[in-house]
């Protein structure tokens, strides 16, 4: 047998991981401004957020005195105006995707209710901002700014409506109760609609003085849905309705609001077009909430990654000082560790930390995305607008464009000498190429964080909660572990639940374009595990590459009846390989932004001291996430190839193997003269030749040799992450805390 010589010791994680660390990973070391940003963002959230909490202000649905107070430490703090444009009295120029998700982190840190209150106003102002009108911009988004001393002009607080009262809009975002009419239309003049609408679990409600609603025509003069901006004071019913008995985000407002108003037209958001006596609007209701919503759900996502990296200092604390009394002294393990002492709480708490690292690396990688993705999509629209494409025509297009960028992704995928540079040269600069492929990705990407982050992550805040013990369910616990994971369940909820996520990722993970994009990351873990060893990389690809297996074979194979298995309406399929590629994706980035971390994070003075502690930390917690991410891809992706195929029936005897000669001696062993009855055949035919079934694989397995080759690989790739493990649940009795946390309990 080959010795294998023990590893060096790693050097230690001293502290946990501070703003330096994460402005490196998360790709903002140069961008100053959103330093600032989290500092006031986090004054907030530790300050006055985190004080009412601790004063029992979760306590009522009421939208108090003290919750409205919020409102202005968030104008104070720059955390209303970062949604604004600087012409609109805000301070970020270009896309906010990535501020906007900071701020949601920072809040969410504490209490997601406030992130939420905060984040709505944004929410409601969002179809103005995607779609909106110049004027329309100009009225309400400007409007939201925080007053200047001196001002007295009514800033606008918003609101999103587009739930409704049951049996209408839910998940299902098409069947709309709130209809529009044409109230008076007289010639020459603007028409003027009438707006009903009544909402459900509407956020900001309590204190909202506009609201973006969505409603369907009701009237042969008006085409189709639409979105309308509604405003306190408009002629009319502004019914604010009752409070919504949350368990959940009691800091934020929640109401079911009644509305029957007269708005004139000009209130359609993103305008409107007359055509032979028929108003139409210029966007749908579902053109802008999809436009509002892909880029609302990732900041969601990140609350909840805030939440799970939150718990992992209050849990040290509380682990450590848990014996400290009765026989220990300082100085023994008993005193010093408490129930660090106990291997699987370490190994809970690794858990946990990993699950909050991967996510929030895909959260803020989302984020990013759409910083880069949103000026390419105003050049798409501008283009697309000079060249007067609109409807199957700009559809047409952007196909052709997405070949393109196909073209690109292959030409990419080759070795150098063979690329055809002047074609890549060529697609590159092309704008629309290039958001093609952005497109492809932001498309996965945004449900993947919002479904994995939240859905995942609110289980394993149950399991950061069940290493406090009986303080995880009170008030007291502290770092509000008990209402967090809670909270993390709305999370998974609004704006889409899961359902909805996965269904979205069930169209867009199969693009060409996306699984082109996807075939080359597989080789980018190879040559990342070759580099770097022990990372989770190698064992990641190896996940990756059964995924991409089990979504080609899934397209073009049928059930045991013959029946189609990837189909839209086959969710039993779809839906557990979407929840596989998150998973993927989560690690993936987690892996990416510890590789960041190693390479740039050297050229940082402050961050050189403990920098290799940091990063041989987190490529263990990565391992240790990669592995995970692998056991459940490897289970999901069985499940699904094995498990739509019938069994043969037993006197086909392919099953030999399930229960052979070999498992009954084995089992004897362990139950002397164990009843063999069940065994389905004997080991020779009845002509007392060995079986032919013994010696031949599986005849389930046919046609499917190469999966179980695959797999089987998965499992050995997991090799050493285990002691990954081991190490960083070590690091967890040894790296420096604080006395306290920096916010009240
Ligand atoms: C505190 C809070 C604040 C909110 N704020 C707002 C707001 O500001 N504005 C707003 O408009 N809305 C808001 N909502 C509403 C929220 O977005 C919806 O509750 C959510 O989208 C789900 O709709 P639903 O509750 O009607 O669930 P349903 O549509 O009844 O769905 C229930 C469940 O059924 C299953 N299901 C449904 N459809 C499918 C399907 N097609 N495939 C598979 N499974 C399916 C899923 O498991 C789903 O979770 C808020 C909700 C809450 C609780």
């Amino acid at each position: 047998m080959n010795a294998i010589a023990a590893e060096p010791p790693a050097p230690a994680l001293t502290t946990l991981p501070a703003d330096d660390v994460r402005q490196v990973m998360w790709r903002f070391a140069d961008r100053y401004e959103l330093h600032l940003l989290i500092q006031a963002a986090r004054g907030v959230a530790r300050g006055p957020v985190a004080r009412l909490v601790a004063a029992g202000g979760r306590n009522s649905h009421e939208w108090t005195p003290e919750k409205n107070s919020l409102l202005q430490h968030y104008d104070d703090s720059g955390i209303t105006a970062a949604f604004l444009d600087p012409e609109q009295g805000g301070f970020i120029a270009g896309p906010k995707n990535m501020a906007l998700a900071l701020i949601a982190f920072e809040l969410a840190w504490v209490d997601a209710g406030a992130a939420t209150g905060s984040l709505a106003g944004n929410l409601g102002l969002a179809p103005i901002h995607e779609r909106g009108t110049p004027e329309q911009r100009a009225k309400y988004v400007a409007g939201a700014a925080p007053l200047k001393p001196g001002e007295t002009r009514r800033q606008v607080r918003a609101a999103f409506a587009l739930t409704e009262p049951i049996p209408f809009v839910g998940v299902e975002t098409g069947m709309l109760a709130g209809k529009v009419r044409v109230a008076e239309w007289n010639d020459g003049i603007e028409p003027r609609l009438q707006v009903e609408k009544r909402g459900r679990f509407i956020t900001n409600m309590g204190f909202a003085n506009v609201v973006t609603a969505a409603v369907d025509s009701d009237d042969p003069r008006l085409k189709g849905s639409c979105m309308v901006i509604l405003e306190e004071g408009d002629p009319g019913v502004w019914d604010r309705g009752t409070p919504t008995k949350k368990l959940v985000h009691q800091l934020s407002s929640t109401n079911d609001p009644i509305f029957n108003l007269t708005v004139p037209a000009s209130r359609i958001v993103g305008g409107y077009t007359v055509q032979d006596g028929v108003i139409i609007p210029n966007y749908s209701h579902s053109e802008i909430i999809e436009a509002v919503f892909r880029r609302t759900r990732v900041t969601v996502g990140l609350m909840t990654s805030a939440k799970l990296l939150s718990a992992v200092e209050p849990v040290i604390l509380y682990q450590r000082r848990r014996f400290r009394g009765g026989e220990g002294a300082p100085g023994s393990p008993r005193y010093e560790l408490g129930i660090q002492q106990k291997e699987d709480a370490l190994h809970r708490l690794v858990d946990v930390w990993a699950t909050g690292e991967a996510s929030a690396s895909l959260g803020f990688a989302a984020a990013r995305l759409f910083d880069e993705l949103d000026p390419l999509e105003k050049e798409k629209d501008r283009i697309m607008a000079e060249k007067n494409l609109t409807g199957r025509a700009a559809y047409k297009e952007l196909s052709k464009k997405q070949a393109d960028a196909l073209e690109l992704v292959k030409i990419k995928s080759l070795p150098v000498g063979e690329q055809d540079l002047q074609r890549s040269d060529e697609l590159e600069a092309d704008p629309l190429v290039k958001f093609a492929l952005l497109d492809s990705l932001a498309n996965v990407f945004c449900p993947a964080c919002k479904l994995w982050n939240t859905g995942h992550g609110a289980n394993m805040m149950r399991e950061a909660v069940s290493l406090m013990g009986g303080y995880g369910v009170t008030e007291e616990c502290p770092g509000f572990l008990g209402q967090k994971w809670m909270d993390a369940q709305l999370e998974a909820t609004y704006e889409g639940p899961e359902a909805v996520q996965r269904l979205q990722l069930s169209l867009t993970m199969t693009s060409d374009l996306f699984l082109a994009q996807f075939t080359q990351w597989i080789l980018e873990m190879r040559r990342l595990a070759a580099e770097r060893s022990g990372t989770g990389a190698c064992t990641l690809a190896s996940a990756m590459r059964l995924w991409l297996w089990t979504i080609h074979h899934v397209q073009t194979t049928t059930d045991a009846d013959g029946a189609r298995l990837y189909h839209k309406s086959r969710q039993g399929v779809t839906f557990p390989l979407a929840d596989a590629l998150c998973w993927l994706l989560a690690a993936r980035q987690f892996v990416l932004d510890v590789v960041e971390l190693e390479t740039k994070g050297e050229a940082i003075p402050a961050l050189a001291e403990g920098l290799f502690g940091t990063v041989s930390f987190f490529n263990d917690l990565g391992h240790v996430q990669c592995a995970r991410a692998a056991g459940e891809v490897g289970r999901i992706c069985a499940e699904i190839v094995h498990g739509y195929n019938r069994h043969p029936a037993w006197d086909e005897s392919s099953c030999h193997a399930c229960f052979c000669a070999e498992e009954l001696t084995m089992l004897e062993g362990l139950i002397p003269g164990i009843d063999g009855s069940a065994r389905a055949y004997s080991d020779v035919t009845e002509a007392g030749e060995e079986h032919p079934f013994k010696a031949g694989p599986c005849v389930r397995f046919a046609g499917l040799e190469d999966f179980v080759h695959l797999r089987a690989k998965l499992d050995g790739c997991l090799t050493g992450c285990r002691l990954a493990k081991d190490r960083a649940a070590e690091a967890l009795t040894k790296v420096m805390i604080r006395e306290a946390l920096d916010y009240p309990v």
